[in-house]
Parts: structure tokens; C-alpha cells; sequence
């Protein structure tokens, strides 16, 4: 399917939905029965990723932490072969220039049902891309826990990409009311931990660094991971370290790094405006994000 255009007005692709063992289905058609446990309880899991060109960017390590996931929570999932088939079918004629942003969606399914299990891709959001040029304003926000405590219950899967995510929105909200793009979860114990969607990142000389995901049940992000095995392609060292928001301020440069948006400059953090770091182009383009 080609791009159209509508006057002066480019039109992207339409949003699409595919349903496994349907196929793709008109994006207004109910695909989730009323009585699925992911509606009635969060009970699902999904992966979001960037589609570049065409193909679904580290489509290989998403499936891997999807089927991590899945082991942890009990949740049957078709194998990695059945899913990349529903990627396929999806992606198949998207136009190659249009960044898209796909999704996989497994949920536990009604009562004594199967898990439902479809993907939906759009056209990724203006707004992303022009948190990608010109980046965000971050806050921190209390997360009310302790950074390890967590990790150490044995009975809480974490560093799952759960589709509860109350807790993630109500944060986006608070962003909202309180003017800043995004926030920083930090620990009672007061370490940053993440952003409700995003790792953080950051660069002190020359060592780029996050913050460990096992210890502290954050979820193990994609993007941060394959920025940090790339980093000597730029001449950088990598590292997990814990970080409070005080020495985030001291950094050379702080980013938030996901899927979609990919590596956004963190250019205020808790009010205080920080210079832009020159390494951010290279980090991107290491990345294969663009920026218009
Ligand atoms: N942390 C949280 C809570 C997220 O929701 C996300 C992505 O949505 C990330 C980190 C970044 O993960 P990824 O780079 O795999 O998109």
C-alpha cells in the first residue's frame, strides 16, 4: 500500500490489525471478547516494536522477552515461528519509508479459552518524533518502593512488559498535570529506576550507562541493551550502575531510550535546564532513528 496524498496534505497508511488465525481484519473490528482476562484484569503481555524500512527493528530479542515473559506469568504462548508469521502478515506492503509502530498483544484469553493473540500497527505518532529532535522535560516521581525490593519477591514476575499498566499511565498523567513531558521513577531508597515507558540512559566521560534491570525488576529495555553492546562503535565504554537523580544532573548527557520514540535528550530535568549534549546525533544515528 503507497502513502497518499491529499492536496498539500500527506495521508500516511491506514492503521492495521492483524488477528492470529484470522489475518488482517478492518482496524474497527472488536478483536477481544468482553470476558478476556486481559480486559477484565491486565492479564496479557505485549511488545512494541519499531518498524524501519519495511521490518520490525530487534523483532528477535522483543519475541525473547515476550517468551520470557510469557514463562513467567504461565502463559501459553504459539511458538516464536506462529508469531513472526502474524509480524509478517501485518507488515507485508507497508511503505518502506514510514516509520511504523507495531505491536504484539497476547492476553490470557476468556475462562478455559486459549490466549488472544493479535498485532496492530500504525504510523509512528508526530509527537515521538519530535520528542526524538528536540527532546523532553523530565521529573522525578516516588515509585514508593525500595530500588532492589521488587527483584526480591520471588513470587512478583518483573522486568515483564505486563499490559497493566495502570501504574504507568497514572504516571504519564501526572506528567500531564504537572507540565513536564515524562518522569523518573525513583526508589524510596532514592535511585532512579526508569521512565513509564522508557530505560534512562546516560553518559559520564566516556562510559554510557543504565541501570541494571535484574536487580531492580525494571524491565530490560531493547533499546538500552543494544545501544549499550554498540557502544564501542562510537568509541564508548558501557556499564549498569545504580543513580540517583542528583548525580543524573552532573552527567555529561541523560536520555530516555525506547522503542518507538528511540533515544530522546533529557534537556530539563527537575527544573534545571541542561546543555545538549553533542553526542546525541551520533547516538541516534548509531541507533537508526531519524530525526527530521
Ligand atoms: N521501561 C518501560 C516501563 C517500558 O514500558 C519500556 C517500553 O515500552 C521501556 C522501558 C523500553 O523498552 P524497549 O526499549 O524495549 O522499548
Amino acid at each position: 500500500m503507497a502513502t497518499s496524498f491529499t492536496g498539500q496534505v500527506p495521508v500516511g497508511p491506514t492503521a492495521r490489525i492483524a488477528v492470529l488465525g484470522h489475518g488482517p481484519v478492518p482496524a474497527a473490528e472488536p478483536v477481544v471478547r468482553g470476558d478476556d482476562r486481559g480486559v477484565l484484569h491486565g492479564d496479557g503481555l505485549f511488545e512494541t516494536m519499531h518498524l524501519r524500512q519495511g521490518r520490525p527493528w530487534l523483532r528477535d530479542e522483543h519475541l525473547a522477552r515476550l517468551a520470557a515473559s510469557a514463562a513467567a506469568i504461565e502463559l501459553a504462548l504459539p511458538d516464536a515461528a506462529t508469531l513472526t508469521d502474524l509480524l509478517d502478515k501485518i507488515c507485508a506492503g507497508w511503505p518502506a519509508r514510514v516509520e511504523g509502530a507495531l505491536r504484539l498483544v497476547c492476553t490470557r484469553g476468556p475462562e478455559a479459552g486459549a490466549p488472544t493473540v493479535y498485532a496492530t500497527l500504525s504510523e509512528v505518532p508526530a509527537a515521538a518524533r519530535v520528542a526524538r529532535r528536540d527532546g523532553i522535560s523530565v521529573a522525578h516521581l516516588p515509585l514508593g518502593v525500595p530500588a532492589t525490593a521488587r527483584a526480591e519477591l520471588t513470587w512478583l514476575p518483573t522486568g515483564i512488559k505486563s499490559t497493566s499498566y495502570a501504574v504507568n499511565s497514572a504516571a504519564r498523567r501526572w506528567a500531564r498535570a504537572n507540565g513536564v513531558d515524562d518522569v523518573l521513577w525513583v526508589s524510596s531508597d532514592g535511585y532512579a529506576l526508569e521512565g513509564p515507558t522508557a530505560n534512562v540512559v546516560w553518559l559520564t566521560g566516556d562510559t554510557l550507562r543504565t541501570v541494571p534491570a535484574a536487580t531492580t525488576g525494571i524491565l530490560p529495555g531493547t533499546t538500552v541493551a543494544w545501544l549499550l553492546a554498540h557502544a564501542g562503535e562510537l568509541g564508548l565504554s558501557a556499564a549498569e550502575r545504580m543513580v540517583t537523580p542528583a548525580e543524573l544532573q552532573d552527567a555529561d548527557g541523560v536520555w530516555f531510550a525506547s522503542s518507538v520514540r528511540g533515544l530522546t535528550e533529557v534537556h530539563t530535568l527537575d527544573g534545571v535546564r541542561r546543555d545538549r549534549c553533542p553526542r546525541t546525533p551520533a547516538l541516534q544515528a548509531l541507533l537508526g532513528f531519524s530525526v527530521d
